[in-house]
């Protein structure tokens, strides 16, 4: 009886999981070569990040919404976008559960990496000194993680 309760529970949770999980998108290190350009590419697949203040949608404001690079997956809105000053590009929130938070201790700093659910693919970090007035986050974000698609 314990034995075929625990297995019940077992199923209902790994039924549960499968529900509220989304498609995830697995491609080989090759697979993704073909799709993306070799610096999308360190970026999303090898956690790569780009210098400050030179990527496209640093100091870029239009109105819209951001797409992860790799899989186009909607992950910001321009109404969440802020300029931090930092050289990334800046937002105080994500959409919908399409962002994934990770512990990342390497270089000596205690940090939180960001990902996209869907892909699985670097976007940068997230700090706790984002505007007060919102959220108090700041999704520090690769623009080269990104693709943005103009509102209509
Ligand atoms: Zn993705």
């Amino acid at each position: 009886m314990k034995l075929k309760l625990s297995l019940f529970t077992l199923l209902a949770v790994f039924c549960i999981s499968s529900i509220s999980a989304q498609t995830k998108i697995i491609k080989t290190d090759a697979e993704w070569k073909k799709i993306l350009s070799p610096a999308e590419y360190h970026i999303l697949r090898e956690k790569g990040t780009e210098y400050a203040f030179s990527g496209k949608y640093d100091h870029f404001y239009e109105k819209g919404t951001y797409y992860c690079a790799g899989c186009n997956t909607p992950l910001f809105t321009s109404k969440s976008k802020f300029n931090s000053g930092s050289g990334w590009p800046s937002f105080d929130s994500h959409i919908g559960n399409n962002v994934g938070f990770h512990e990342d201790n390497k270089y000596g700093m205690k940090r939180t990496e960001l990902t996209c659910n869907t892909c699985d693919g670097h976007l940068g970090h997230i700090f706790m000194d984002g505007p007060k007035k919102t959220t108090g986050k700041r999704y520090c974000i690769n623009s080269l993680a990104l693709k943005f698609k103009k509102s209509q």
